[in-house]
């Protein structure tokens, strides 16, 4: 049994120390619910945070900065990437374009200490998930669902027809909701921001306290 506590006791160790457990976290939730604008504030007010740069296939819109937004890549080279292993996941989003996260910008941020944040969907959650089972998932929820559809037609950016569509694949991707280590409600976007970066904090301590008042004490006798 003392073997046993060890071993967890070593793995919880090395989670907190080595492992990616509290640098690592992706930032998820379903359409419109306003991931991208959470992660917009992170990267303006918590610079410590490193916000992981996507490649894309689609197109940059006006205003979106090449290497900043995203590397805006060809459908050639998004293949490339994949078959050389560059993408630590990669998804096929609302139907339409590829969108994956490069896998050495942030295995190096991470071996350098910084925190990383991913803003992806809901398939590349999973797959970081399978990949890195340690990473810590968050689900961004909007205050209801009435809100959520409102975001979505208030922003203006899709026809009614792709507005329709998301709406739709919203519905599936909440019920992912439960498959996620946290969940973060977002009624105002620096109050958000704050309670994601608050899960990026190093957790030493806490869980090895509980574990230690566990582990038998050994009496050492008085020297004489
Ligand atoms: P947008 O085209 O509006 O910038 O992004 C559309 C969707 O793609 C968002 O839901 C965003 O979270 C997702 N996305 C952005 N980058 C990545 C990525 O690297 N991987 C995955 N799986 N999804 C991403």
């Amino acid at each position: 049994l003392q073997r046993r506590r060890l071993r967890e006791f070593t793995a919880d160790w090395v989670a907190d120390h080595g492992g990616t457990g509290d640098r690592l976290v992706v930032l998820a939730g379903p359409t419109a619910v306003g991931k991208g604008t959470v992660a917009a504030h992170i990267r303006t007010h918590h610079p410590e945070v490193r916000l992981s740069v996507s490649a894309t296939t689609r197109a940059p819109r006006p205003g979106e900065v090449e290497g900043e937004s995203y590397f805006f890549v060809d459908d050639a080279e998004f293949d490339r990437m994949i078959a050389a292993g560059e993408l630590l996941e990669w998804a096929t989003v609302h139907n339409a374009h590829r969108y994956g996260t490069p896998r050495r910008a942030v295995e190096e941020a991470i071996a350098a200490g910084h925190s990383v944040l991913l803003e992806i969907d809901i398939q590349g959650a999973r797959s970081v998930r399978r990949a890195m089972p340690d990473a810590t998932l968050v689900f961004l929820l909007p205050p209801s669902w009435d809100e959520l559809v409102r975001r979505l037609v208030g922003r203006g950016t899709e026809s009614a027809a792709e507005q329709q569509r998301r709406l739709e694949t919203a519905k599936v991707e909440l019920a992912a909701v439960d498959e996620f280590d946290h969940q973060v409600v977002n009624v105002e976007v620096g109050e958000a921001a704050q309670k994601v970066v608050d899960l990026m904090r190093p957790r030493k301590g806490r869980r090895h306290a509980a574990l230690r008042q566990d582990l038998p004490r050994t009496e050492v006798a008085p020297q004489s």
